[in-house]
């Protein structure tokens, strides 16, 4: 007999929205933008200047495109490239090693990002929608609910000012090239499908119809929409998948992640089989590890029977503060026990660094607001 699921409609119903955000050549695929070039009286050839100006050079004033003829610079500005997000302000942190940026939209609407350089590679950590509506209890953008979707020209636009800071030299360590994307901000990127997919595109495409970074480079994050996950394997780019479990056991999950309510822990790591059988790729579980809630020995020995057969990597998440959350992080020697015990099923375990806590930057603490971020 089927088993009766609760239709979470209002979470996929795309939010009312009063005004759309203007078009962006980033929102369309090269064929629709050599289409919207030829629609506006231009020879298709403008498109992939464009392109190069915005993907390769990150510059996004066609007042400064002297390849573009002067009298049609306005006109390229108003329909390829208008001002999506604008820089409200920047808080950084580890000596400017992280750098949190908060954004406003056309409409007013903020939402954040947050840069982060390490020795070896540089990340942006991007929003793919303002707020969230997935609503789990222990992370401060599910607490506001969801506001809106980003379109994929507000999504890409994140990336291209991060990967101009890192070009500018405007990180310590002087010019650097933008090295990996996560979608691991604000938002739940399934539930924003088609604008994420763009945006992926965008990013992994080589120049100059896209920024050229290596789709093994890029982490799209989800709380287990498995729907989305299907989706995903067959589009033939090989992400980096991470799965946010947090529990081995549904009991606890349909509290933490209330989605799970519709797609259980076993469904949900065989949708990431499926697409790690597909792509050959490692997929990795994030577990932020909460004190005396989803710490304990016995859920560690649980999920190391789950994982021990699946290509799959742990991604331990130190519990970082968010408002009004009366949970805090593992103590130490429940970390490393919970450590060792996934270590005797042979399966690969991390902890994630804090990097941005004081900033309210790291996992879970984006809520975009220009009172409580620290400055
Ligand atoms: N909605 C997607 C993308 C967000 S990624 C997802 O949930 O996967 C952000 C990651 O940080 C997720 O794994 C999320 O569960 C985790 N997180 C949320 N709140 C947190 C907190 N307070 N401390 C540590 N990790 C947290």
């Amino acid at each position: 007999m089927a088993i009766e699921r609760p239709e979470l409609k209002l979470v996929f119903d795309e939010p009312k929205q009063k005004v759309k955000p203007p078009k962006h050549f980033a929102d369309l695929d090269p064929e629709g933008r050599k289409a919207l070039a030829e629609e506006i009286g231009l020879p298709a050839f403008r498109a992939k200047q464009i392109a190069t100006h915005f993907f390769t050079h990150y510059n996004d004033d066609p007042e400064t495109w002297t390849d573009i003829p002067k009298d049609l610079r306005a006109l390229v500005a108003e329909k390829f490239t208008p001002k999506l997000i604008t820089l409200v302000k920047s808080v950084t942190t580890d000596s400017g090693k992280t750098r949190k940026d908060l954004w406003r939209l056309h409409d007013g609407v903020l939402v954040e990002s947050v840069l982060m350089r390490y020795t070896d590679r540089t990340t942006v950590c991007i929003s793919s929608q303002a707020g969230c509506g997935m609503n789990c209890p222990f992370c401060a953008t599910g607490q506001g609910g969801l506001t809106r979707n980003l379109t994929a020209g507000e999504i890409t636009a994140q990336v291209v000012a991060a990967a101009r800071i890192c070009a500018e030299g405007e990180l310590p360590g002087g010019e650097t090239r933008l090295s990996n994307v996560v979608f691991m901000g604000m938002g739940e990127p399934m539930a924003n499908y088609n604008a994420v997919m763009r945006s992926v595109r965008n990013i992994t495409a080589p120049q100059p119809d896209g920024l050229g970074i290596g789709a093994r480079s890029v982490t799209v994050s989800t709380v287990g929409l498995v729907n989305g996950i299907d989706k995903l394997r067959d589009e033939g780019i090989p992400v980096t998948l991470a799965v946010s479990l947090h529990t081995p056991d549904d009991e606890l999950r349909d509290t933490l992640v209330p989605i799970n309510s519709r797609w259980k822990v076993k469904e949900v790591l065989d949708a990431a089989d499926r697409y790690s059988d597909k792509t050959g790729r490692r997929y990795s579980i994030e577990y932020a590890m909460i004190k005396d809630i989803n710490d304990q020995a016995w859920r560690s020995d649980l999920l190391g029977r789950l994982l021990k057969n699946r290509n799959a990597h742990v991604n331990l998440i130190p519990l970082n503060p968010t408002p009004g959350s009366k949970w805090t992080a593992s103590r130490p020697q429940d970390e490393a026990e919970f450590v060792r015990i996934l270590e005797t099923y042979g399966v690969p375990v991390t902890v994630r660094d804090t990097r941005g806590r004081e900033i309210d930057g790291a996992c879970g603490q984006l809520a975009a607001s220009e009172i409580t971020s620290s400055s």
